[in-house]
């Protein structure tokens, strides 16, 4: 998602309480709980655009811990206006390009991640950079404690496909795969729409979804 560089953005991003900012973000690993002030799981959103989808869930969800990550400023700063008006204490974000995750959390410390329609990145020399990558499945697999899981959602079947490729070469297995997620009832039930995913629905794409673990 790109938007035009907004003025300040960076300024308003490094001023903001719920960012946990970049030069705290070396002594995150292992102290995600204190930066909480609790002992709840922590699920992480990576390339959360404004989010939507984080706030909600975080909304909904008051027991669990949530961050969104997001490289943007820009893109960040509506979300961070979005606490303005109604914080949440089990929300945090980080500012930062998701190939440096595991410096920011430790071994096992997330119990859940997702992807929401990730850039698709569609050059063959820009593999590595898609987030459900082989490259980027290795780095989940330390962060993501044992019997956590992730969940991707896409309208990018070209991506999905990709995606379920790689699982099986970097040791990980889908629990559940759908390629029409809004016409599964069960798969339904709690689904929070993201915005990507608001925007390609309503065009008549069908959402693919899975959900893996090891
Ligand atoms: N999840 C949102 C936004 C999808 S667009 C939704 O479903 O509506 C993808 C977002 O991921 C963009 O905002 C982009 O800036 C961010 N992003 C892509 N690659 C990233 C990376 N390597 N690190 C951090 N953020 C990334």
């Amino acid at each position: 998602m790109r938007l035009r560089n907004i003025t300040g953005a960076r300024e308003v991003i490094g001023d903001s309480p719920y960012v946990v900012q970049e030069a705290v973000q070396p002594l995150c690993p292992g102290r995600w709980s204190e930066i909480f002030g609790n002992e709840n799981p922590v699920r992480i959103e990576i390339g959360m655009g404004k989010g939507k989808f984080i706030y909600t869930m975080a909304k909904e969800h008051p027991d669990i811990n949530y961050v969104g990550i997001e490289k943007y400023s820009s893109v960040l700063l509506r979300a961070v206006q979005k606490m303005d008006q109604e914080e949440l204490p089990n929300l945090k974000f980080l500012r930062m390009e998701a190939e440096n995750i595991t410096q920011v959390f430790g071994p096992g410390e997330v119990d859940r991640i997702y992807l929401n329609f990730s850039d698709p990145w569609p050059k063959d020399r820009h593999a590595k950079r898609r987030l459900p990558s082989r490259e980027f499945l290795a780095r989940y697999d330390v962060i993501l404690k044992r019997d956590g899981r992730l969940e991707f959602k896409t309208d990018n079947r070209e991506l999905f496909d990709f995606a379920a490729a790689e699982l099986e070469p970097a040791g990980w297995k889908a629990s559940t795969i759908t390629y029409d997620l809004h016409d599964d009832a069960v798969l339904m039930e709690g689904n929070v729409m993201t915005e990507y995913e608001e925007k390609f629905s309503a065009m008549g794409n069908p959402i693919c979804k899975y959900i893996i673990c090891r």
